[in-house]
């Protein structure tokens, strides 16, 4: 029997334009699909708790699809460099094919699969992305540090291939022993937290292509309208589908010509990972070395109330609590989260980039951590660092009838459009006709945002005296 090949399947977890699934079945070769869950490379950044619920629907969809077209999915649990070494062993592959990977951790685990499998060979192709992050330079052969001239030189670079469609079969291997999925437990159990992320997604490959066709018949050319409206429907919403790969970034911008401001926004993602590719520390450590001796506050107080979504601020709390039931928030709410945690609290960003890492059925390492350290003001690109969202002026302009607020915040649904983003300037007998009193029905602001305000910028600038 001919020996076959691995397909190494991780964060393209698609069977349309793989060009991995593409190259493995070029060899001519039997090819068996393999997935490993690997919560034990030293380093790694471990799927979070949302993730996890997500992967699971997304193995399950994967899985059966590929029964269909004839060569199984194997699900091992281990080290990357164990477990794909010990199907090499067992299956005899000649080649293992994979993405090419861009988290920096997932970077050095892949070179020490290349050690555990030589003198087999481990063949990456960019799925992740349009283009590979060393292929787009500034014309002094740098990296780009900043989004506009990196868009323009995205879009200058020439034409972006066409997505090429799922193959009709896979030929597969002789039969090699799996993990069943469900004793992997990614999905919670005591308690059940993931009742709202059932009703909110349909995860694997055919919910991609769903929602990209649902998208693009009927809020692609409102998106440059509603974009920044929480209380619509007028974003994609293909960010897990995204995450996991689910869908290529070449489908989804062939599919938006329509719409260049929706393109910007697929480049956004291009550019985090560009970011994340040429600053391996960028999830941990502020890329401007100032930010490093930021005087940070210690308030698991307000931590905690911003988690649950209890900080009394309502946009802040609507948007907490839709991440905590779908597992997905707004862009324009995470930017005011955001600026929320690091500057109204003065909390360090890490912890805001690490509770969305658990939470988000989307989370990515390279658009979290580009863009917390933009809110931060500490990242390439940054917001500059005075600028301090105000919460009621952003709820305001972006959710005028409070509609987004009502839905995720109900105790406020009965106060009058005008104050239903500051309860507290409402006057009493008004507060009281909606049944609220301020500490018991719904808190007091965790922090006056005037005196927020300041304290973040008096810090701020301190800061930059010393740089
Ligand atoms: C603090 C913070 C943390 C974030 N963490 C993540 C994360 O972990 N994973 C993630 O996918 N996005 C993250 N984002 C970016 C953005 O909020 C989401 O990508 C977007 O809300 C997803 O919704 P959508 O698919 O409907 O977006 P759409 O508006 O429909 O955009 C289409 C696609 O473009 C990309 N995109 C959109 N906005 C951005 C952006 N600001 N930066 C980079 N790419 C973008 C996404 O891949 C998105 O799916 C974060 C933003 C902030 C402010």
């Amino acid at each position: 029997m001919t020996a076959p090949v691995l397909l190494w399947l991780r964060r393209e977890l698609r069977l349309t334009d793989n060009p991995a699934l593409r190259a493995a079945l070029a060899t001519g070769r039997p090819v068996i699909p393999v997935f490993v869950l690997d919560d034990e490379t030293p380093g790694a950044w471990a799927p979070g708790g949302a993730s996890r619920w997500w992967l699971h629907h997304s193995l399950a969809a994967l899985g059966a699809d590929l029964v269909r077209l004839g060569a199984p999915l194997v699900l091992r649990r281990g080290r990357l460099d164990f477990e794909i070494a010990r199907l090499v062993a067992e299956t005899g592959a000649v080649e293992v094919h994979a993405g090419t990977p861009t988290e920096p951790w997932a970077r050095a685990a892949y070179r020490t699969v290349i050690d555990a499998i030589a003198p087999v060979k481990l063949r990456c192709t960019m799925t992740a992305l349009l283009h590979h992050p060393d292929e787009i330079r500034t014309q002094a052969g740098t990296p780009y540090g900043v989004f506009t001239p990196f868009g323009r030189a995205v879009r200058a670079h020439g034409p972006i291939a066409l997505p090429e469609p799922a193959p009709a079969d896979i030929p597969g291997g002789a039969a090699v022993a799996s993990d069943d999925l469900e004793s992997w437990g990614l999905l919670p159990a005591a308690p059940d937290w993931a009742g709202g992320l059932r009703t909110a997604w349909s995860p694997g490959e055919a919910g991609a292509q769903a929602r990209l066709r649902e998208f693009v018949a009927e809020g692609l050319d409102q998106y440059r309208a509603r974009r920044d409206l929480p209380g619509t429907d007028g974003t994609s919403r293909l960010s897990p589908f995204f995450a996991w790969g689910e869908i290529s970034p070449r489908q989804v911008w062939h599919s938006s010509a329509a719409c260049e401001k929706f393109r910007d926004e697929v480049l956004w993602r291009e550019f985090a990972a560009h970011l994340l590719w040429h600053n391996p520390t960028l999830p941990d450590a502020p890329l401007r070395a100032e930010f490093a001796a930021m005087p940070w506050r210690d308030d698991q107080a307000g931590l905690r109330a911003w988690q649950r979504g209890q900080t009394g601020i309502p946009i802040v709390d609507a948007g907490m609590r839709q991440l905590w039931h779908t597992g997905w928030m707004h862009n324009r709410v995470r930017m005011i989260v955001a600026s929320f945690l690091v500057k109204h609290l003065m909390l360090p960003w890490q912890l805001g980039e690490a509770w969305f890492w658990d939470t988000l059925v989307d989370a990515d390492l390279a658009q979290n951590a580009a863009s917390w350290q933009w809110v931060a003001g500490s990242g390439a690109d940054a917001a500059p660092y005075f600028r301090v969202f105000n919460p009621v002026l952003q709820g305001r302009k972006f959710d005028p009838d409070g509609a987004y607020v009502r839905r995720y915040v109900p105790e406020l649904a009965l106060l009058p459009d005008s104050v239903v983003h500051a309860p507290w300037e409402a006057p009493a007998l008004v507060r009281e006709a909606a049944g609220i009193r301020l500490g018991a029905t719904y808190p007091a602001p965790v922090v006056e945002l005037a005196a927020g305000r300041d304290r973040a910028l008096q810090a701020f600038a301190a800061l930059r005296k010393v740089a």
